[in-house]
Formats: structure tokens, C-alpha cells, sequence
């Protein structure tokens, strides 16, 4: 290609430039080692949990069309009319990063078959979601999410059950001071008599509503319940309560739902303003709360959930009952940081090698390989010098046993075993190396 060699030879002969270091987007984050410990934990105690309620992992692209969210999450939520990440690909096909996960799941159950399945079908899923937010500490265009969702049981004690599995996670991982606030915002019928209800209310209050309330109040008054703004919070508090509107079938899953909580004993706290800013959800609605104690006990959502009865039908698939949950990894790794709440950090190895020289360096590779082939997890700091320096570092890994190969061991083809709790040491022959590691280890 001789263009592209000329083009090279013309950029040789300009004088180098200090190339300005490209940054990450904004709103979008990287996640390094130290905090990578807490994450790994969060998502490993979520997903054995989930795995012992006999949830299956599903996963979905990130990308979908933009149609399935418009049409899921609903055209008059914020996240369709202003956060999504919408954009027309090569093939003039108009996609959108997924900005939740609940949306893809219910077109994957539909676009699988998922119906034909036993049910209920049970799935968790783990991965990253985009919405283009405002970016502020905490909230990132990228974040990710945990969730799990249950098809095909409209039973009350399914929705008591995610409530639960939800409750256990926060349990597992170590989260304290968590309340659970829950709320019913009823079925398409009696929400429409509420939704009149409220109507009537807000039209009396119009002047002291923002302009999105004052937009939306004809085609979704329910979100007005949720607007964050300060003068729609208090028209808000005193709005009639759905609780009062629900027909017969509502008030007593409802009921029953909380029957069940009781009887599992979870702190639940009734909040008729809640109704999340999604439009798929019926029935139970719930949030996950964290009181923030440094912050003057504010309470901090981290994460919410509910019934979605007529999504699975609305997106094209048969009628079949759902409920899910889903919480913010970045919100839950950031009240464990923030409660200080200790989790044991130290990355842990069975055993860990020292060297003394290169005849002994070279004999550390073959026996590191030997170790990792019989499943024992090995640290080592194959680059440093002093034993004392690699020491220090078999300490952070809170090894058992160190192997140390000196000058005189690599001659010999032998190996030293120091327990490292007793500082006991014993020579080895190398080959018999890795079965005294072993027993010493069982
Ligand atoms: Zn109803
Ligand atoms: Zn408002």
C-alpha cells in the first residue's frame, strides 16, 4: 500500500508533539483493582443468593432497538423522553444502549419461548445500562445493574419472595440500617379511577406544578407523584392516596403481600407516594432503602422493583404475570464504602514463593506451574530481590505456607516449606514439593 507509506514517511519529519492524553467520556468510569474487591463481593453474594432461590443467569445485549423501550419502560417516562442513548447504526437501524434490564429480559422470554417452559421461569442478570443523566457523585452514564425477575406466577407470595431475595442480598453483603418501602399502585382498572382522581386534584393545583408536571399531568399523572421538584413534592404530599382506589383483587394481593412479609419478619415501611418512574409496572411496587447516617440519615435508593402483569403481553408475547427487582452495583459498593463496613480485602493465597537468585527464579516458574496445575491458588513476586521484600508481600496475601528456593536449594533440586503461622520450615525435594503442599493444605 504505497499511499499509506508515504503518508507515514511525511509524519516522520514533523517535530513530535506531546500528544494530549484522551480521558474517558463523560459520565462513564473505570473501575481499578482496590475497588474491583467490593464489587466482586457484592455480585458474588448476590449471585449465590440468587442461585439458592434456583434463579438461572440470563444475559441480553446491550443493544436493542429503541421501539422496545419506548414501548416497555413507556414514551413518557424520563428515561425514554430524555436519557436514553438512542442512535441509528450503519444499517438505518435505530438502536438504543439498554438503559434498564427488564425490558430485554421480557423480549428475550417472548423471542425464546420462554412460555413453554416450566414455570415459573426464574432469571438473574448482571451488566452494565446507559442513560444519559446528568452526571453528579454517584450516578454515572454507565452504572450497572443486579436484577432477577420471576414469569409466569401471579401469586402474592412471588412478589413477598423477590422482596425477600432482595432483602437477603442486602443481608449477605453486609448492608445495614436498609428499610424496605412498598406500595401498590394497583391494576389498568383501578388505577384509571385513580388516575381520574388524582386528576382532579392536580387540576386544582396547576399553578404550583413545574412545567414537566404541568405537561404530563393529562397523559401520566402518576408521574407527578415522583417529580423530584421541590413545590410538586409538596403538592405531592397531601395528592389522594391509590391506596384508597384499588379494586377488590388489588387491595387483597396487596394484602397478602404484606402478610407475607410479616410472617418473614422484614422491616417494610407503607409509602403511597412511591410509584417508580417506570410505566410497565402493577400491583406491588417497592424500593430498597439505606438510611445514610454520615449524611444526616438521608435516605439513599438502592434499587426498586415491583409486578409488571401486562408487559410481557404489551410487548408482544402471551399474558403472563411478572415481577422482578434490580439494584444500582455502583449505589450498593458505595454505601459499603461509605458505613465502612469491613469486608476482608486481602486477596487470599494457599501458598506463596520466594527466590533467592536466577538459577532459583527458574525453578520457581516450574514449580509455580506445577502448583496452579493442582489447583492451589499461588502469589508470588517473581521481579523482587530481597526475601525480606517478598516476605512482606506473602503476608499480604495471608498465605499458609511460603516455598523458598535459595541459592543452595537450587542446586540441590529442593524446596523450603515454612508455615507461615509457626515459622516452622522444612526441606523438601522439589518433586516432592507439590504433595507435601497439598497435604499441608487439606
Ligand atoms: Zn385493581
Ligand atoms: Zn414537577
Amino acid at each position: 500500500m504505497p499511499r499509506v507509506k508515504k503518508i507515514e514517511k511525511k509524519d516522520e519529519k514533523k517535530p513530535r508533539k506531546k500528544m494530549t492524553p484522551i480521558q474517558t467520556v463523560r459520565g462513564m468510569k473505570d473501575v481499578l483493582p482496590p475497588e474491583q474487591t467490593l464489587w466482586d463481593h457484592v455480585i458474588n453474594e448476590s449471585r449465590k443468593m440468587c442461585q439458592n432461590f434456583g434463579f438461572g443467569k440470563i444475559e441480553t445485549p446491550v443493544v436493542e432497538f429503541s421501539d422496545l423501550f419506548e414501548r416497555g419502560v413507556g414514551e413518557l417516562t424520563d428515561i425514554v423522553e430524555k436519557e436514553m442513548f438512542v442512535f441509528e447504526t450503519r444499517g438505518e437501524e435505530k438502536v438504543a444502549l439498554r438503559p434498564e434490564g427488564t425490558a430485554g429480559i421480557v423480549r428475550s422470554y417472548i423471542e425464546n419461548g420462554m412460555s413453554k417452559w416450566s414455570q415459573p421461569v426464574k432469571l438473574y442478570y448482571e451488566g452494565p445500562m446507559f442513560r444519559y443523566d446528568r452526571p453528579q457523585t454517584g450516578r454515572y452514564r454507565q452504572f450497572h445493574q443486579f436484577g432477577f425477575e420471576v414469569f409466569g406466577d401471579p401469586c402474592p407470595a412471588v412478589d413477598a419472595q423477590i422482596i425477600y431475595l432482595a432483602w437477603k442480598i442486602c443481608q449477605k453483603i453486609g448492608l445495614k440500617n436498609i428499610t424496605i418501602q412498598i406500595n401498590s399502585i394497583g391494576c389498568k382498572e383501578c388505577r384509571s379511577s385513580y388516575k381520574n382522581v388524582l386528576t382532579d386534584y392536580y387540576e386544582m393545583k396547576i399553578n404550583k406544578l413545574c412545567t414537566d408536571c404541568k405537561r404530563r399531568l393529562l397523559k401520566n399523572p402518576l408521574r407527578l407523584l415522583d417529580c423530584k421538584e421541590e413545590k410538586c413534592m409538596q403538592v405531592a404530599s397531601s395528592a389522594p392516596q391509590i391506596i384508597d382506589s384499588l379494586c377488590t383483587g388489588c387491595h387483597d394481593h396487596f394484602k397478602n403481600v404484606l402478610e407475607f412479609l410479616d410472617e418473614l419478619e422484614l422491616p417494610y415501611v407503607l409509602n403511597s407516594s412511591l410509584v417508580r418512574g417506570l410505566d410497565y409496572y402493577t400491583k406491588t411496587v417497592f424500593e430498597v432503602w439505606a438510611s445514610d447516617l454520615e449524611n444526616g440519615a438521608r435516605q439513599l435508593s438502592l434499587g426498586g422493583g415491583g409486578r409488571y402483569d401486562n408487559l410481557v403481553q404489551s410487548l408482544g408475547g402471551e399474558p403472563t404475570p411478572a415481577v422482578g427487582y434490580s439494584f444500582g452495583i455502583e449505589r450498593v459498593v458505595e454505601q459499603l464504602v461509605n458505613a465502612k463496613i469491613n469486608i476482608d480485602m486481602r486477596m487470599k493465597k494457599d501458598v506463596f514463593l520466594v527466590q533467592l537468585g536466577d538459577k532459583a527464579r527458574k525453578k520457581i516458574l516450574r514449580l509455580f506451574d506445577n502448583l496452579i496445575d493442582a489447583n492451589i491458588s499461588v502469589g508470588e513476586s517473581v521481579g523482587r530481590g530481597s526475601i525480606k521484600s517478598q516476605l512482606r508481600i506473602a503476608n499480604r496475601y495471608s498465605s499458609k505456607l511460603a516455598l523458598i528456593i535459595g541459592q543452595k536449594e537450587a542446586l540441590d533440586n529442593t524446596v523450603i516449606i515454612r508455615d507461615m503461622e509457626s515459622g516452622m520450615q522444612e526441606v523438601v525435594t522439589l518433586e516432592d514439593a507439590v504433595e507435601e503442599v497439598k497435604r499441608r493444605l487439606s
